[in-house]
């Protein structure tokens, strides 16, 4: 029984994330979903985690913490992902509270994180970010750039598991899913981070195998 609306939500986008893997010929596991918790209150968060899922997605370190901070003993199994801009001030608190950071596009930001990794002995995931449509005021590596930018990482002594985008809003995304997916594979790179309330049945046909869904889940924020 879930009667509050973001359990149903959850719940819905579930369906929707298994029904188009299926229709798409992949298996119901084939792509993750990380709800974006993100400017939510406890309240419509609480629900999701009852309902069982663990995956979470936050795009700033200190609300992270004050959010999931206290909780995250509870819940052992619990992914936290960083899908926000990342500062090398917060680097440290970042290493130490997530799991993932899906946020990494400069240089700076990854040497930060290998130290940072090495002095907490500790190990996030590390993904790039690319700006797919290579807009201005989007944070990401220029598509031209991610093949010399993730060699470098892995100079560092990071290995980049995955890369995330975020299309331009207008227009199709398909095209930008496909060139993220084609950097991806060129580079040997396993994980996709696409795909959003708006468009991650477009992105999982393309070939996403993580979604990052935030108002479909919990509402506006
Ligand atoms: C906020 C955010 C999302 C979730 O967006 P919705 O449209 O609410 O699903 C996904 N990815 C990133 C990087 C975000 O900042």
């Amino acid at each position: 029984m879930s009667s509050s609306p973001s359990a149903e939500n959850y719940a819905r986008v579930l369906k929707g994330l298994h029904k188009t893997l299926k229709l798409s010929g992949r298996a119901e596991n084939a792509a993750l979903l990380t709800a974006v918790s993100k400017n939510q209150p406890w309240e419509v968060i609480r629900p999701v985690l009852e309902a069982g899922h663990r995956r979470f997605g936050e795009n700033r370190v200190q609300e992270a913490m004050e959010r999931w901070g206290p909780v995250k003993d509870q819940y052992p199994d619990l992914t936290l992902c960083l899908i926000g801009p990342l500062q090398s001030n917060k680097a440290a608190d970042a290493v130490a509270l997530f799991d993932i950071i899906e946020s990494v596009d400069r240089d700076k930001i990854a040497r930060v994180i290998a130290d940072e990794a090495r002095k907490q002995g500790r190990a996030p995931q590390i993904y790039i970010q690319v700006n797919i449509g290579e807009e201005p005021q989007k944070a990401g590596i220029l598509p031209a750039e991610a093949d010399a930018f993730i060699a470098a990482v892995r100079g560092y002594g990071l290995e980049p598991q995955g890369l995330m985008c975020i299309p331009p809003v207008d227009g199709p995304r398909g095209p930008y899913f496909a060139l993220l997916r084609k950097i991806a594979e060129r580079n040997g790179v396993g994980h996709l981070s696409m795909g959003m309330s708006d468009d991650f049945e477009t992105a999982l046909r393309f070939g996403s195998n993580e979604i990052r869904v935030g108002t479909a889940i919990f509402g506006s924020r």
